[in-house]
């Protein structure tokens, strides 16, 4: 057996303990009846990148990937929906999203190619990563009833640039303005995915973080889309486990309006230290003696789902007929066919795309 924690949870946990205790697959793995709220744009224009910057496609000429882009939005948006129980989705709110997303893309595909100075080599990866145990060198993390620990998570896009080296990058749909640079430097969700994908690759050093900021009202809607530019042709030498380099300016901003991107290397101490909290943060979330209590904080709460047994228990009272009436044992996670980074089929140059499930 093995005790996964995922990204996700490690930031649960860290956030409201209580939240996390009757979230977490680990613990009680509760969910609410009720369906999820409203579409996520974020998620569809992640699952439609996924398509642009799709490995074995990347060489072909951008007017024939646009129209696939388009329909990874369409598909995600309107399985979105699906999704969506009690009043649903009305028309022209599926509508309104699907025409923001497709403007935002268009825009995007025009303004990308200047500055994609590089070559994908994964999209959309799942990872699992054993983590070292700090008190006995060598050895890897175990709970206390002896179940091996691995941290998982799923990269948006892995690439690799002219000097070889690669980056891990995330895309962010952003509302207001930009992230601030600090936070990018601490955002500790994606130094970990540097610190664990030369595990999950043998010797894949990551040279750093790259954060594809793109704004929400990016796009005229209605506008017609140009001819999607073409992507410039970035010649490196080798596909596979050559050591990253940490050399050059730490972090590099530069963008428009609309989009930014920002590289942050990340120095070997950076990911050692990363490694050695996550460690902390896993035994004590593992932990037998744990203390479970609410984190009440407006900003946390307003968003939380589980807000009605908590304020049944803040006043001491047992939550045990809401939890049964309002929430379900989560299902295990569905193997999604044909998922992008599913990785059972090649994802190298020429390759042609995996067959999509058809809605
Ligand atoms: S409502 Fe607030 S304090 Fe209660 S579980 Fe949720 S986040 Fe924690």
């Amino acid at each position: 057996m093995a005790y996964r924690i995922h990204a996700s949870d490690r930031t649960a946990f860290k956030r409201c303990r209580r939240e996390w205790d009757l979230s977490s697959r680990n613990r009680r793995n509760l969910e609410p009846v009720s369906s999820p709220g409203p579409i996520d744009l974020t998620q569809a224009v992640r699952d439609a990148l996924a398509v642009y910057y799709f490995p074995g496609m990347w060489e072909w000429d951008r007017s024939i990937v646009s129209p696939l882009v388009h329909q990874a939005l369409d598909r995600s948006v309107r399985g979105q929906a699906k999704a969506v129980t009690g009043d649903g989705v009305d028309d022209q709110a599926l509508q309104e999203t699907l025409d923001r997303g497709r403007a935002l893309l268009n825009a995007y595909a025009a303004w990308a190619p200047t500055v994609d100075h590089f070559t994908p080599i994964r999209v959309d990866t799942d990872f699992e990563a054993n983590i070292s145990d700090p008190a006995t060198p060598g050895s890897n993390l175990v709970t206390p009833a002896g179940d091996e620990v691995r941290y998982c998570d799923r990269v948006d896009l892995l690439a690799i640039d002219s000097d070889d080296a690669y980056w891990v990058i995330q895309h962010r749909l952003v509302t207001n303005g930009w992230a601030d640079h600090d936070a990018l430097q601490l955002d500790e969700r994606t130094i970990a995915w540097c610190w664990a994908w030369p595990q999950f690759y043998l010797g894949m050093q990551i040279t750093g973080t790259v954060y594809n900021e793109i704004h929400a009202d990016a796009g005229d809607v209605g506008a017609s889309a140009t001819h999607p530019a073409r992507h410039q042709q970035v010649h490196h030498r080798r596909m596979y486990a050559r050591p990253g380099t940490v050399s050059g300016e730490r972090l590099h901003a530069e963008g428009t309006d609309d989009f930014r991107r920002t590289l942050i290397r990340r120095g070997e101490a950076e990911l050692a230290a990363a490694g050695a909290d996550l460690a902390a943060e896993v035994s004590a979330a593992a932990s037998t003696d744990l203390d479970i209590y609410p984190s009440p904080e407006r900003g946390i709460c307003a968003r939380c789902s589980y807000r009605p047994p908590c304020v049944i228990l803040n006043q001491g009272e047992d939550a045990t007929a809401e939890l049964s009436k309002s929430y379900r044992h989560r299902p295990p996670e569905p193997v999604q066919e044909g998922r992008l980074g599913g990785v059972t089929w090649s994802m190298n140059r020429g390759a042609a795309p995996p067959r999509w499930p058809i809605k």
